[in-house]
């Protein structure tokens, strides 16, 4: 597992110790880390708070009053998880130009991965097994939450 994907891994198993849905992303441009974070829904109440969106804003915050454009252009998003629809919306509309996902074992993708790939994105996908790991623990004690994840049917992109 590259540096990178390792500090994503990291951000997912905090979330899990927080009783989240384990899930990290890193936004990396230039070689560097720009902006990380983790889903963190369960303590936030809010569903958005998904760990791509956490990255994007922490990135945002960390470089005040730069034009998101500029800021993530030609930027890498690491992720544990296939990037949601949302998430996806996100990364395109800021102009990322790859996305690397750790593991699509966990999450059934919703067709995210050819929807950011029409959009010129490149998007690597790796197996991770210690990231299967981590979710399947979340599952273990939330059957139910594995369930709804692996659904062909939930938020699936109509392309
Ligand atoms: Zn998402």
């Amino acid at each position: 597992m590259d540096k990178f994907m390792k500090v994503a891994r990291s951000e997912a198993k905090t979330g899990l110790d927080e009783g989240n849905v384990p899930v990290g992303s890193v936004v990396v441009k230039a070689g560097e880390i720009i902006g990380s974070g983790r889903n963190l829904q369960h303590q936030t109440g809010d569903p958005t708070s998904h760990a791509e969106l956490e990255a994007i804003r922490d990135a945002s915050r960390r470089a005040p009053g730069q034009d998101p454009g500029e800021l993530f252009k030609d930027a890498t998003c690491f992720t544990t998880m296939m990037p949601c629809p949302m998430c996806a919306g996100a990364i395109i509309r800021f102009g990322f130009s790859k996305v690397v996902v750790a593991e699509t074992e966990s999450y059934v993708d919703a067709g995210t991965k050819p929807f950011m790939e029409r959009q010129g994105l490149t998007v690597e996908v790796r197996r991770e097994q210690s990231c299967i790991d981590l979710v399947e623990s979340y599952y273990e004690s939330d059957p139910e939450m594995g369930r709804i994840m692996r659904s062909r049917t939930r938020g699936q992109l109509k392309l």
